[in-house]
């Protein structure tokens, strides 16, 4: 085994028209963000998601950061978001001093469990932060009922779900302002990148002026609101398009991943595997998460060294946002819990997911997590 080659845990597709539209940036000296790539990605990827407006951005950290800017979050409120989810999730809340309030794991889906979320509203709550998880949309339509029974702002981040739907309707479409991630391990990448979509022209205007450092129009110096550089550039826009071309192909490849992984693993005692689907979407498998039993006697990061030695890339489950050492220094979360969520984390990691995995390497991941969990 140990001669074999080492199995990682992501690489990406990239034999489309990426290498063709990368030239042609090259050739005509547009690099920038001012190429016109960057235009044809932000329409083509909002009318895929079915939005009026698309606002390319560095990653998809600052998609959210912009997003939290722009609705308008500021200090003393609150926003509802899973404890299950990645730091960039509370980053701007935590900076413009509103309050993160966390919603424990449905065991099963591992998104946020909904029904926990109408009793965690105050008068303070301003927006819920919906966030789909490894591949699985959340169960959106009783957030959106709530929402407007509350008068509340829906934030989507969509950064695990390109081409998914609900209810077949696109993943992105849901939120006041969704936000997507176009990092190297997600569904099409542009290597870093992120977007913003919404239907709302003033959000819109605000995420643009916001990304480019809120330079006015009239007075290009002159500003009257602090903004960040977010900006995509040209190639990161060329490989965006050149992805997005293909988006249902790669959705297609990673649901057959998935099932071919259930195949393989199907029948192991002592791991939940991702569910195939529920009532509301087909799984596109982000990633392949396994989740131990407790009754098996190590923990995820157990299993993850003993499939690293045998030349199996892994990756370890969100460490759950009240047990972020920054947080609980900043005087966040003390005493609170969230047991799904710290089971998720103790117990869950990811095998190779990755768009370029082969057959081949799915037998070997397979029969090393046979092997390991035997
Ligand atoms: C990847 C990811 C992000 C962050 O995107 P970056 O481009 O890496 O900054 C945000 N939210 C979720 C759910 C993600 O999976």
């Amino acid at each position: 085994m140990a001669s074999l080659p080492f199995i990682s845990v992501n690489e990406p597709i990239l034999d489309g028209n990426e290498k063709k539209y990368l030239a042609e940036c090259i050739d005509t000296g547009w690099i920038s963000s001012e190429g016109p790539f960057v235009k044809q990605f932000e329409q083509s990827f909002a009318a895929r998601v079915g939005r009026n407006f698309g606002i390319s951005v560095s990653n998809g950290t600052a998609a959210l950061d912009a997003a939290i800017e722009a609705i308008g979050i500021k200090t003393g409120d609150e926003v509802i978001l899973p404890a299950f989810t990645i730091i960039s999730c509370v980053g701007q809340i935590v900076r413009v001093g509103a309050l993160p309030v966390l919603v424990d794991s449905d065991p099963i889906t591992w998104n946020m469990d909904v029904a926990q979320i109408e009793s965690r509203i105050t008068n303070r709550t301003k927006a819920i932060m919906v966030v789909h998880t490894y591949g699985l949309p959340v169960d959106i339509d009783p957030v959106l009922d709530i929402a407007r029974r509350h008068g509340l702002k829906i934030i989507e981040d969509a950064a695990e779900v390109h081409g998914q739907t609900y209810k077949r309707k696109p993943c992105g479409s849901f939120g006041d302002i969704s936000t997507f991630s176009f990092y190297s391990n997600k569904l099409i990448t542009t290597g870093e990148g992120g977007m913003i979509v919404t239907d709302d022209s003033s959000l819109a205007e605000t995420c643009r002026s916001l990304r480019n450092l809120c330079f006015l129009p009239h007075k290009r110096f002159v500003h009257e609101r602090l903004g960040w550089n977010l900006r995509m550039n040209n190639l990161q826009a060329a490989l965006g398009v050149a992805q997005l071309e293909r988006l249902d192909e790669l959705v297609a490849r990673k649901r057959r991943m998935g099932r071919r992984y259930t195949e393989l693993l199907n029948g192991l005692s002592g791991v939940q595997l991702p569910l195939a689907r529920t009532e509301t979407a087909e799984n596109i498998y982000w990633v392949y998460g396994l989740v131990l039993d407790d009754a098996m006697g190590f923990d995820a990061e157990e299993a993850m060294r003993r499939l690293t030695t045998k030349g199996i890339g892994t990756r370890p489950f969100f460490c759950p946002m009240h047990w972020q050492p920054v947080l609980k220094s900043m005087g966040f979360f003390a005493d609170e819990h969230y047991p799904a969520a710290e089971r998720l984390y103790r117990q869950g990691f990811y095998i190779p997911s990755g768009m370029a995995i082969t057959d081949d390497q799915m037998n070997r991941v397979a029969e090393a997590v046979i092997e390991v969990l035997r």
